[in-house]
């Protein structure tokens, strides 16, 4: 069952242009693969993506 908010978001490292694809519901922190920076950290059950989102994917 889809949330409004359980989806895949491709979002860009503001800071070393890694392009990632991560989970728009995460509960966790999400970090750079490459340089550790945040990309979204968990705010009451959302996301907030701190990072230039590039793309959702459906
Ligand atoms: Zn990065």
């Amino acid at each position: 069952m889809a949330e409004p908010n359980s989806r895949f978001l491709k979002v860009k490292c503001n800071d070393c242009s890694n392009e990632q694809v991560i989970f728009g519901s995460a509960s966790q922190k999400v970090s750079c693969l490459v340089c550790g920076r945040t990309l979204a950290e968990p705010t009451g059950g959302k996301s907030t993506i701190t990072t230039h989102i590039l793309e959702v994917l459906e």
